[in-house]
């Protein structure tokens, strides 16, 4: 690492986001440039958020830390730092290496940790689901349908900031304006104790939902484990993310889908790591976002990509933010994000940001 810069940046949202860990009404984080010096750059993006990621000061720090060292030649471990801080270095490395190569990101990645078999395709496109947020009945079914005459094919509905049966009223109330083919999923944010969770367990199953996210409090492995084998998909998220649960080593009776989100497990290498891991054990990995600002999420496609057979996947969060650093790479269209060509994430298109 030669050269290494860092310019902080903080993009409003469209509106405040309530998630289970609080309000957010901003994403405030860093690019991060690197510059090997043999006219490969690359460029990464750490936006760290509390709860999932370590914090914006610390995020920071080490990243100062880093860049010092790197201008006075001193060794630094990046193994040190924080999540979101790894995945900005670990981007803006392996952008710099897929550029240099003159490959995509993708491709560089499913070549590196060896995710793409000989007959699987090199996809042009990721699915992505839409995700609708707690409302009134009216409110769940309009956002519902606008998903769907948008062209999403997968939507995500928020539950558990109500009783079970005003939920129930929600669901059925989507499932029945939007028909048969369109695939549900339900995101509890760990909301549920264990009898509330069996009883929406049942109604999920009844109205075909594909699977529900982390629908108990994320330290109850067990718990999840038990609500599985019952007509709807168990899929973990917080779980994953929280410091005082140790994985088992066999997640797969815990889970039958597991959130992935590049920017709490520092970076595409660890995300596709654990996605081979989780399709070796028949567990489905689901790649998301944190809200993250365009090189991120461009970077988030193209870890998608390298997953053959992916499922719909978070990555529709570009409206989410009322500005970005560039124009959007990763738009979606009828409920699928191409993937940028070009070589590394999008080519030179974040380059101005650090190096004009
Ligand atoms: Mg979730």
């Amino acid at each position: 690492m030669r050269g290494v810069r860092v310019d902080p940046f903080s993009l409003r949202l469209r509106e405040p986001l309530g998630t289970a860990k609080g309000e957010i009404r901003e994403r405030r984080g860093f690019l991060v440039g690197v510059d090997r010096g043999t006219g490969a750059r690359g460029v990464g993006e750490a936006t760290p958020l509390p709860g999932w990621t370590e914090p914006y000061a610390d995020c920071h720090d080490g990243l100062a830390e880093m860049r010092t060292a790197a201008s006075d030649g001193w060794g630094f471990d990046v193994e040190a730092l924080g999540p979101a801080a790894r995945h900005a270095v670990s981007l803006a490395e392996a952008d710099a290496a897929a550029r240099n190569r003159g490959v995509a990101l993708h491709d560089w990645l499913a070549d590196r940790f060896e995710t793409r078999r000989g007959g699987d395709d090199r996809p042009t496109t990721v699915p992505v689901n839409a995700t609708v947020g707690d409302g009134t009945v009216d409110e769940t079914v309009s956002a519902a349908e606008v998903a769907v005459e948008d062209g999403f094919g997968c939507l995500k509905l928020k539950v558990g900031a109500r009783p079970l049966g005003a939920d129930e009223r929600r669901l059925r109330a989507v499932r029945e304006a939007v028909g048969d083919d369109v695939v549900l999923r339900a995101d509890a944010n760990g909301a549920w104790d264990r009898e509330t969770a069996e009883t929406a367990v049942e109604l999920l199953a009844d109205l075909d939902f594909a699977y529900v996210e982390q629908p108990l409090a994320s330290d109850d492995l067990h718990g999840h484990a038990e609500l599985r084998g019952r007509g709807v998909g168990i899929a973990l998220d917080e779980t994953l993310y929280d410091s005082s649960v140790s994985m088992p080593t066999n997640l797969r009776e815990h889970a039958d889908v597991v959130v992935l989100k590049p920017m709490a497990l520092g970076g595409p290498g660890p995300t596709l790591s654990l996605a081979q891991y989780l399709r070796r054990s028949g567990v489905t990995p689901v790649v998301t976002t944190t809200v993250d600002a365009a090189v991120a999420r461009a970077a988030a496609v193209h870890v998608a990509a390298a997953i053959p057979g992916i499922p719909p996947c978070g990555l529709a969060t570009g409206d989410l933010l009322a500005e970005d650093l560039v124009d959007d790479p990763v738009p979606v269209t009828d409920g699928e994000i191409a993937v940028p060509e070009g070589s590394g994430v999008a080519g030179d298109a974040f380059d101005h940001r650090l190096w004009d």
